[in-house]
């Protein structure tokens, strides 16, 4: 049965009043508090005229009016647009012309991106341009004073599952940002899949990854609407993740690689408890099958891997402990869903040969917003005629069904007629002592088209060259496989969601030849 979340966290406020709803560092925002934040925003935004389906942006870090806002929309009968801070203004002002916002929020920290892209913005009013903020931040009414003494009636919107329940932009990691629409059966079937790992009433999510991402909102979204507590962070770091863990008895926490890696070398590890934790879910790259045995070994609680792309479509998951010979898969189809590869002529492959990974799942997004040929190029009809989604990424699946992913169709390095996928090349290179962190791209080579490079960050303390980690990698990688050179570098560059921006680290060697 459909259930809005408008009319489902009502309930919360009866039914659990006191319980916490929103954590942070320096607040406990109880249920019936978080209610009477949300009906407030709900009714204004209506009162300024907005109606069901209208769109409402925001650009803040993780708080709780940022929460409030979301559900405020949603009550309102709105979609939400939210927007990172990592993008550039003119990207910015294309997310807000595109999605149509009707309203714009703005957080205090984002207020000298505003004024980049406000001179920018055609269709929004400076009266709807508000600021996150109790007090006068600079641009924008002060969110305290534009609420006024509104009423906190509660008047969730009637909507379908149909409607739509927020526009998230692509990082642009592989190009111009796209809106991918997701409408609340999307939502509701992500939900209600993910309670069963325990994301619901009794959850206690500690969320230190951006709201604005959609890996982010798959955790979060089911632990509010079942009325569970999300503990906040505004900006991950170790140190204050283990303590906000450690002092709220947190159960679940969904994270991405790098954060595992950071956590767990993080030197007062032991010292925190950590015995209240469930669950720990991985997304949005590959996890290394040392850095799960190191989790498995020292963080209490099971750790799941998994896959999927904002667009939907595609999603699996990898059980850690029940399957602890497939780390380093990204594990099963979920319920209802069938994943398969096919060739560069759109032919299925035979299992076990690599291809591009397509998929089939219950929960799929509505489309790009604007872009009807973009959302159609994402799509394969199987001989059987059933659709299936492109993901854009190459991967394997062995003979137990159990997928693997390779590397991003975009990132694989076709050299003399080879094809190389990073994953087999970062792989060699981490197991060298010295390596910290790595990153292989293509860069251009007369005889093969292109080449591989492997970009090292060293680990403190060592003194091997770049010739010698080259050799070694090559010692243990296939001929055709050879790394061309190794060099090293301070650090990578990465997406707020830690994601390495291999476009960015390519671009000045294919600059040259240009
Ligand atoms: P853009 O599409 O602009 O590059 P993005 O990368 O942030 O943005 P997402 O939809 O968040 O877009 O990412 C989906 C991609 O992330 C997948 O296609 C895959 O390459 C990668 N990915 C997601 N989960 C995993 C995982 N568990 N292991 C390996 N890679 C993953």
């Amino acid at each position: 049965t459909f259930d809005a979340i408008g009319h489902q966290i009502q309930r919360h406020a009866t039914e659990r009043g006191d319980h916490p709803a929103l954590i942070t560092a320096q607040e406990q925002v109880s249920w019936a508090d978080l209610l009477e934040r949300v009906n407030r925003i709900a009714n204004r935004l209506r009162a300024a005229g907005l109606s069901r389906g209208d769109t409402v942006a925001a650009l803040s870090e993780n708080s709780v009016d940022y929460v409030a806002l979301y559900l405020g929309t949603l009550v309102a009968g709105g979609c939400m647009v939210p927007l990172s801070g990592m993008a550039s203004a003119e990207s910015l002002v294309l997310m807000l012309e595109d999605s149509g916002a009707r309203f714009l929020f703005v957080s205090p920290k984002h207020q000298p991106l505003l004024a980049e892209v406000r001179p920018g913005l055609r269709s929004l009013g400076a009266d709807r341009i508000l600021a996150l903020a109790d007090q006068d931040a600079g641009i924008g009414q002060p969110l305290a004073q534009w609420l006024g003494d509104v009423s906190a009636e509660p008047q969730p919107a009637e909507v379908s599952l149909d409607d739509p329940f927020n526009i998230i932009y692509s990082s642009g990691t592989t190009g111009t940002p796209k809106g991918i629409l997701h409408d609340y059966r999307f939502r509701q079937r992500q939900m209600v899949r993910m309670s069963r790992f325990g994301l619901d009433g009794d959850a206690i999510n500690l969320v230190s990854t951006p709201l604005y991402s959609n890996t982010t909102l798959v955790s979060a979204l089911p632990t509010v609407f079942f009325g569970g507590t999300l503990v906040l962070m505004p900006k991950f770091n170790t140190q204050g993740f283990l303590e906000l863990a450690e002092r709220h008895r947190v159960t679940h926490a969904m994270l991405v690689p790098v954060q595992y890696q950071r956590i767990l070398a993080e030197p007062d590890f032991e010292k925190f408890d950590l015995s209240s934790f469930k669950l720990k879910l991985s997304t949005s790259a590959p996890l290394r099958a040392e850095v799960i045995a190191d989790a498995m070994a020292r963080w209490p609680g099971n750790l799941r891997e998994v896959y999927g792309l904002t667009e939907g479509g595609i999603s699996t998951s990898l059980d850690c402990a029940a399957h602890p010979d497939k780390w380093g898969s990204v594990g099963l189809p979920t319920e209802g869903a069938q994943v398969k590869v096919i060739d560069e002529q759109g032919q299925e492959l035979p299992q076990g040969e690599i291809g591009e990974i397509v998929g089939r799942a219950i929960s799929m997004m509505r489309g790009y917003v604007n872009r009807p040929e973009q959302t159609d190029e994402m799509l394969w009809t199987s001989p059987e005629g059933e659709v299936f989604y492109r993901s854009g990424d190459m991967g394997r699946i062995d003979a137990d069904g159990f997928v693997y992913i390779l590397d991003r169709r975009k990132d694989m390095i076709i050299s003399g007629g080879f094809n190389i996928y990073a994953v087999d090349l970062e792989q060699a290179l981490l197991a060298h002592p010295a390596v910290a962190d790595v990153a292989v791209i293509g860069i251009p080579s007369e005889h093969w088209g292109e080449t591989p490079l492997g970009l090292v960050v060293r680990k403190p303390g060592h003194s091997d060259t770049e010739a010698a980690i080259l050799d070694w990698a090559n010692n243990q990688l296939g001929k055709s496989q050879r790394l061309a050179g190794v060099e090293f570098r301070d650090q990578l560059p990465r997406s707020t969601i830690g994601k390495v921006l291999k476009r960015e680290l390519r671009a000045p060697y294919w600059a040259e030849r240009a």
